[in-house]
């Protein structure tokens, strides 16, 4: 019996060693395990992953070209993946004649990138909600940095937050929120396209990318965050969906597909047949009514 648990001791320390060499380079220590595939991931290899589903994303899409001004937004709700998802852009920008530029929002001081090309921006008040959110917060990205050349604005919002976003509406049959799913959005107003490139990353991998990168630490900025905190109608959705990508990613994946179909052929029937000169939404009019509150009612533009 003693030697039965020895044995078998001894066997789970074999495995366990066995299992964490990376399963892509068979020469590293693994850090991450993607159930889904099966794979076990050292640093490298993972961050290898990623540029590469990031990068077949922007073609599929056709999301940026060779001599773009590339600004990229790190979005107060989700500023934890975007560090790394920052760090993950810079590698893929490096190879191009593209420029790089990050977008921030004024009152997160805490927050060091890896860059000195950034562009602040305020939101002028505080939104209601989380659709209100994210429009402010992309138009005023883009009229922050219409000056400083930026035609393309990438907003690292990963599958989780898709997902999340597109469940918590659908459930409301919220269908003016629905606008804002496509993986691209033109800003007719300062010529700019929001794209959204990791739209199909899990925000686990990028966590533990910039855990064992070193990126997050020194976030000191919970007062600054506080405020967004209270957005809490994503909150649900966005457990559903963590839990379901545990054991069944095939229905994330296809939940993202749904949103995409909702937004190409669904919202036309119901009357959204433009988009938002500002934000980009789809939207009934011409100016969707997130922005004519922030943008015609108070002569702001
Ligand atoms: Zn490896
Ligand atoms: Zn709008």
């Amino acid at each position: 019996m003693i030697g039965c648990v020895v044995k078998s001791d001894h066997a789970y320390r074999l495995f366990r060693m066995k299992s964490a060499i990376c399963t892509t380079c068979k020469t590293r220590p693994a850090v991450y395990y993607r159930k889904e595939s099966g794979e076990k991931l050292c640093l490298e290899c993972l961050e290898r992953s990623i540029v590469r589903q990031v990068k077949h994303e922007i073609n599929m899409w056709k999301m940026l070209g060779p001599h773009d001004v590339i600004g990229f937004l790190i979005p107060a709700e989700a500023i934890l993946t975007s560090i790394p998802a920052f760090k993950i852009m810079s590698i893929i920008e490096r190879k191009y004649a593209t420029k790089l530029i990050a977008i921030k929002p004024s009152n997160l001081n805490s927050l060091k990138l890896e860059t000195e090309n950034i562009i602040e921006f305020q939101l002028p008040f505080k939104p209601s909600n989380l659709t209100e959110f994210l429009r402010f917060e992309r138009t005023e990205a883009a009229k922050a940095s219409k000056d400083h050349g930026v035609n393309k604005i990438v907003i690292p919002y990963t599958l989780e937050f898709e997902t999340s976003y597109f469940l918590s509406n659908i459930l409301k049959f919220n269908l003016g929120a629905l606008g804002d799913l496509a993986p691209k959005l033109y800003s007719e107003k300062f010529n700019i396209v929001f794209v959204k490139p990791f739209r199909k990353i899990k925000s686990l991998e990028l966590l533990i990318y910039g855990y064992f990168k070193g990126l997050l630490s020194g976030l000191y900025f919970r007062k600054s965050l506080t405020p967004f905190l209270l957005l809490k109608e994503i909150y649900e959705p966005l457990d559903y969906i963590i839990s379901l990508s545990k054991e069944h990613f095939e229905l994330v994946i296809s939940t993202l597909k749904t949103a995409e179909f909702f937004f190409e052929k669904i919202l036309g029937e119901y009357g959204f047949l433009n988009r938002c000169l500002f934000c980009g939404a789809k939207s009934e009019n011409r100016v969707c009514s997130v922005c004519s509150r922030l943008y015609c009612s108070n002569s702001n533009a």
